[in-house]
């Protein structure tokens, strides 16, 4: 069954946040959809949120501490109590406009492996090495994969070239079979595509060979649509 995530970013108040996961919630449950779906709101709006187990509030980010001196960051403290257990990890944002290296989301990956999270790793190339070729675009995501253990069992992997993340522009149908199915052949893990996909574009996406379900940003944020992208997701199966 595919997988569908929304990553909130920097959108949504604490409560147009628990609307939201309350109005997805009813819709898995009034459908008796059981696909899985990640939601990844701020952290601010984290909450006590009752859902169905098909249903995984992640954050979209947190530090590699359980608490300390770490101005401006969460650790693993104010994520027990609301009894988050899913974490994004490497998001293109994370690593290009906020400078997070691999070293440091390598850290952060094996501290939150460690604890049993679930992790939604990303990983994809800018403009620049994409216009490079493939051999480039694929050295730049094997070196994502640094310091990485791949053979954790709660890993789902969501390919996001980052030129594709926010813009509109959705890679080819060819380049996203292409480079899932180089990443399919070395790790055996679901496999997210994420890059400006919507209501119109999602089913041609979800049939692609290897794409085992998306990670939507900008167009996951009006619950309707939302809802929109989980029946269609529902639809395409196995
Ligand atoms: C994302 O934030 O992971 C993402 C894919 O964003 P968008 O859908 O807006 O391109």
């Amino acid at each position: 069954m595919k997988i569908i995530a929304s990553n909130f970013k920097t959108n949504h108040t604490r409560k147009s946040t628990k609307q939201f996961i309350d109005e997805v919630n009813n819709h898995l449950l009034d459908n008796k959809i059981d696909n899985e779906v990640l939601i990844f709101p701020t952290a601010t709006s984290l909450n006590e949120f009752n859902t169905v187990k098909n249903l995984s509030v992640g954050v979209q980010n947190a530090y590699n501490v359980q608490n300390g001196s770490f101005t401006g960051e969460i650790g693993t403290d104010q994520l027990d109590e609301f009894g988050v257990k899913t974490i994004l990890i490497g998001h293109s944002e994370r690593r290009h406009k906020l400078g997070e290296s691999q070293k440091d989301i390598a850290l952060k990956y094996n501290y939150y492996k460690a604890l049993g999270y679930k992790i939604v790793y990303c990983i994809g190339e800018p403009l620049e090495v994409k216009e490079l070729g493939l051999t480039e675009t694929l050295g730049y995501i094997w070196e994502q994969f640094d310091g990485i253990d791949l053979d954790y069992d709660n890993l789902i992997l969501a390919y996001e070239p980052v030129w594709a993340i926010g813009t509109g522009v959705v890679a080819k149908v060819e380049d996203i079979a292409t480079i899932h199915k180089k990443i399919k052949k070395k790790i055996d893990k679901p496999l997210l595509y994420g890059g400006s996909v919507k209501p119109s574009n999602l089913e041609e996406i979800l049939s692609i060979e290897n794409v085992d379900g998306t990670l939507i940003g900008t167009s996951s944020w009006i619950v309707e649509d939302f809802k929109e992208m989980i029946n269609i997701t529902n639809k395409a199966g196995e």
